[in-house]
């Protein structure tokens, strides 16, 4: 059974990509005869409400996506919410621990800055490993004066995995992003170990995402390996993108849930989203089961999406 998931953070209302994302996922999972889960990825204390998180439901549910667990719905691998979910990334931190590749990093972001490479094209920095090698008497001198995050050291060889949608990719870690954060210096569980950890539990077997996070994968994927759990199909879609050329993001005014809402009908607005994903010649009315009975992966772009 193609268990699919969409995993938004309650950061703001969403908007017109993060509804794009969520269409395809639902499309995909339920045109196989799937599961869709809703997790709410609220580990960031700081930027994510819960009133956000109701509203999620709330905008999914006006478009017509329903949900078979998650989110206020609960379910058989619950806890849905990130923040409830501590207990689960402290019991993978261990296992993680048992392979002897953690090390505590006490660089600032700024030493991280000085001493990494940017990545050739795109400005990802590649972290030195400057902690790796620290010895015992120099860690216990550092944890005096601050506290550490904790990396995962990652291996330097060539990997490949297939995306579902944009096919083959080549990988090194090391030479890509270097060892990577699991757990930051305040104490909160990465992204990068929580989706792994979420994904894994609730048995997840397709991910569906923006083509942004097709550079996390490999992090994922070796996640996945240490750890031992089965690899879900990865497929990424391509971006909206306005005018500029830059990502739609909440600062794109007019393309959050909440104006959208006040234009369109849900039928306009799915007959639009269909319309991005190359479902459709033309925009149309359409509902969620029409649109179902149009998609195929094959019909998606790969090439970002501009809106106007
Ligand atoms: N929570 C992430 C976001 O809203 C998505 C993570 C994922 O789909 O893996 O961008």
């Amino acid at each position: 059974m193609v268990v699919g998931r969409f995993a938004p953070s309650p950061s703001g209302r969403m908007h017109l990509g993060n509804i794009y994302s969520a269409v395809l996922s639902w499309l995909s999972a339920r045109s196989q005869g799937g599961r869709w889960i809703l997790r709410i990825e609220d580990l960031d204390r700081q930027r994510c409400h819960p009133e956000y998180a109701g509203q999620i439901e709330d905008d999914l549910r006006w478009l017509g996506l329903d949900w078979d667990e998650g989110g206020s719905l609960g379910g058989p691998n619950g806890p849905y919410y990130q923040s409830e979910r501590t207990d689960f990334y402290i019991n993978v931190l261990e296992k993680l621990r048992e392979t002897g590749r953690l090390y505590p990093c006490f660089c600032s972001r700024a030493d991280i800055m000085a001493s990494s490479a940017p990545h050739q094209s795109d400005g990802v920095v590649v972290y030195s490993g400057r902690c790796r090698t620290l010895s015992a008497a120099e860690r216990m001198a550092l944890s005096a004066e601050r506290k550490p995050a904790t990396r995962l050291c990652v291996p330097d060889a060539d990997f490949t995995f297939t995306d579902g949608h944009y096919g083959l990719q080549h990988y090194n870690l090391a030479r890509d992003c270097g060892d990577f954060i699991v757990r930051r210096a305040d104490g909160n569980f990465a992204y990068q170990l929580a989706v792994v950890t979420d994904d894994a539990l609730m048995g997840v077997t397709e991910v569906v995402r923006g083509c942004d996070l097709l550079s996390s994968t490999p992090q994922q994927i070796y996640l996945y390996s240490l750890l031992g759990y089965s690899v879900p199909q990865f497929a990424h879609i391509p971006l909206l993108v306005a005018l500029d050329g830059r990502r739609l993001a909440k600062r794109n005014a007019g393309t959050d849930m909440g104006s959208l809402r006040q234009r369109y009908t849900p039928q306009q607005l799915l007959g639009l989203i269909a319309h991005l994903a190359g479902l459709t010649d033309q925009r149309e009315e359409l509902s969620i089961s029409e649109i179902l009975s149009l998609f195929a992966w094959n019909k998606v772009p790969t090439e970002n999406v501009v809106v106007d």
